[in-house]
């Protein structure tokens, strides 16, 4: 099974997957860890481009396509290989990232998709679970990260993240199969046990 995180900047999603896969392995399950942008040599390699050089380094199209190409080679490299021999994929982020952050400006949802279809096929994950925390709680948890350039790329600003947000609820309500919103507020194992709920009818 493949599975993606998502949410906004302090939501919790690389503590949550961590301790998501470690719930899956004491289940017995075969569990990948992986990231977006990254998750294969090519693609941690587009990732090292696209996170130095500051906001203005890429054009919205030219990041757009980088982002792609990063996620074609880790669907091709990691992804399906790891699904291939019966693992479990967790990846924090994915494509729905892209129709988020890439896909609200110089170009449109339907063209991030048909970038996807182009490299990747239009592989979706079995699941995307949408980490969902109060604005105020989110970038005070940002804030209190050490040495974290809470917004890597870009120096966005609050009215961004909602519209962030916005796009993330918008494909809940588009996608509910696929795509669950998730609350990621209060103590992280009980967390980690809403996220273990929303898979659970995906597990053998
Ligand atoms: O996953 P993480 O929160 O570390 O991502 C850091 C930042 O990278 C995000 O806040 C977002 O600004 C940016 N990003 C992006 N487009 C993506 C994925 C991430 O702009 N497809």
């Amino acid at each position: 099974r493949f599975i993606s995180l998502e949410g906004g900047e302090g939501a919790g999603k690389s503590t949550q997957l961590r301790a998501l896969a470690a719930a899956l392995r004491a289940r017995g399950l075969d569990v990948v860890e992986t990231r977006e942008p990254g998750g294969s040599e090519g693609a941690e390699a587009i990732r090292a481009l696209l996170l130095t050089g500051g906001a203005d380094r890429w054009s919205p199209r030219a990041e757009a396509l980088l982002f792609a190409a990063a996620r074609a080679d880790h669907v091709e490299k990691t992804i399906r290989p790891a699904l291939e021999r019966g693992a479990w994929v967790l990846s924090d982020r994915f494509l729905d990232s892209s129709r988020a952050y890439q896909g609200m400006g110089a170009l449109t949802d339907a063209d991030i998709l048909a970038l996807h279809r182009i490299g990747s096929d239009g592989f979706l994950p079995d699941r995307t679970l949408f980490l969902t925390l109060p604005e105020e709680e989110a970038s005070a948890r940002a804030r209190s990260r050490d040495g974290d350039a809470a917004d890597r790329i870009g120096g966005r600003d609050r009215d961004f993240h909602l519209a962030v947000s916005t796009a993330f609820h918008r494909f809940a309500a588009q996608e509910p199969t696929r795509f669950l919103a998730v609350d990621a507020s209060g103590e992280a194992g009980a967390v980690t046990a809403r996220l273990i709920e929303a898979v659970r009818d995906l597990l053998p």
